[in-house]
């Protein structure tokens, strides 16, 4: 016998996250220059990161050597700030993706279940996974969580109902309307967690921090990852009424932010012009796919986000070819959508490169 019939179950049967391919790996195997490459794999920022948030980050390399603020002082009241709460309401995480471990390290066991959409986030799978909790997944047909299917299946054992709003890989959004209608269902021993990570890119997006400051049983994840251009530091943040926010505060590694890092983001939440230009180039990125998406008479699902999802026939297969010709999208049967490729929208140039790729493989394949 080996050490492996001793580790625990939960993490023997899980499937690892598969991140989009790097770009130094795509240029090592191609023999091409990173900067050949054109990565619009994991919805990264093209416009890069928040120039104040660089600058920021270069001066708190100084204080390296001290420990991070493990409260997150600065950060937690300037996040608390710009929603309108107290910083007894924010609980950072080494990325969003933290916080969703966090809440499933307080409040999942082998008795209890997490609810979420059948084409959700794939992260909520692993997570119930990792803690031996029930994964429910619910139909979401056209792709759109269907909430009140979802408030149907909550049951006694249910903890955590996470809504993706706009959900990943998918692009779609529900309305305020429907996450009303959900939250008047929603028992007293179930969260709803709205993960937001994209939130900042639609024009008019459903108010669910209200819930929070009506003392619900509501948890609002968000992100610098994408909007902020600083994905590689590890950055997001969970608001929740004060009780439970203080929950998953015990639940967290003492310095679970890196200091450089709760500078940059410190920074970033004042660089307006960096959040507009990146969300203009945005639209009109997404603008550009739609359009020639319906010239060529592909299937597409509209998208509220920084990427979108494409039916091109054996995604796998157009990923590797897309791949030889230096442009990484992410192929999508990790989501039982093998037909589907999702591609991250990029800066003019990078799309228009991408497109064209994607013309070309199409052709042949055809
Ligand atoms: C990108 C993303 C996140 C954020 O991940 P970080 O850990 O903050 O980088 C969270 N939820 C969804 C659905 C995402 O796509």
């Amino acid at each position: 016998m080996t050490i492996d019939s001793y580790a625990n179950r939960f993490v023997c049967d899980l499937v690892a996250y598969e991140p989009g391919k790097p770009i130094d790996e795509t240029a090592r195997e191609l023999g091409l220059d990173p900067s050949q490459i054109v990565k619009v794999a994991s919805n990264e920022n093209p416009l890069g990161p928040s120039p104040l948030a660089k600058a920021a980050m270069r001066d708190a390399l100084e204080e390296a050597h001290i420990y991070p603020d493990g409260g997150g002082f600065r950060l937690r009241c300037a996040i608390a700030e710009m929603h309108g709460f107290g910083r007894e309401n924010v609980v950072l995480g080494n990325g969003s993706n933290e916080i969703i471990e966090l809440l499933c390290h307080t409040f999942l066991n082998r008795q209890t279940e997490l609810i979420a959409a059948e084409h959700a986030f794939v992260v909520y799978k692993l997570m119930a996974t990792l803690f031996g909790a029930k994964y429910v997944e619910v139909p979401d047909p056209g792709f759109i969580h269907d909430l009140d299917a979802m408030a149907d299946a909550i049951t006694a054992d249910t903890r955590l109902v996470f809504i993706a709003n706009p959900n990943n890989p998918t692009g779609t959004m529900v309305d305020q309307q429907a996450i009303d209608r959900f939250m008047d269902r929603l028992p007293e021993h179930v969260i709803a967690v709205f993960d937001e990570a994209y939130i900042e890119f639609p024009d008019n997006p459903p108010d669910t921090l209200k819930y929070v400051r009506e003392g619900r049983n509501a948890c609002v994840l968000r992100t610098f990852s994408k909007i902020h251009g600083l994905a590689a530091l590890r950055v997001g943040y969970g608001i929740a009424p004060a009780h439970l926010a203080e929950l998953l505060q015990k639940a967290r590694q003492p310095f679970n932010v890196n200091a450089i890092a709760q500078a940059g983001a410190l920074a970033a939440i004042h660089d307006t012009p960096h959040t507009k230009a990146t969300r203009e180039l945005n639209r009109a990125g997404l603008a550009y796919y739609e359009k020639a998406f319906k010239e060529r008479g592909i299937e597409y699902v509209p998208s509220h986000a920084n990427f979108i999802l494409v039916r091109t026939g054996s995604g796998d297969r157009v990923f590797r070819d897309m791949l030889k010709q230096g442009v990484i999208v992410r192929a999508m049967s990790g989501y039982k959508l093998p037909d589907w490729v999702r591609i991250s929208i990029g800066t003019g140039p990078q799309n228009e490169r991408c497109l064209e790729v994607l013309d070309a493989v199409l052709a042949a394949m055809a």
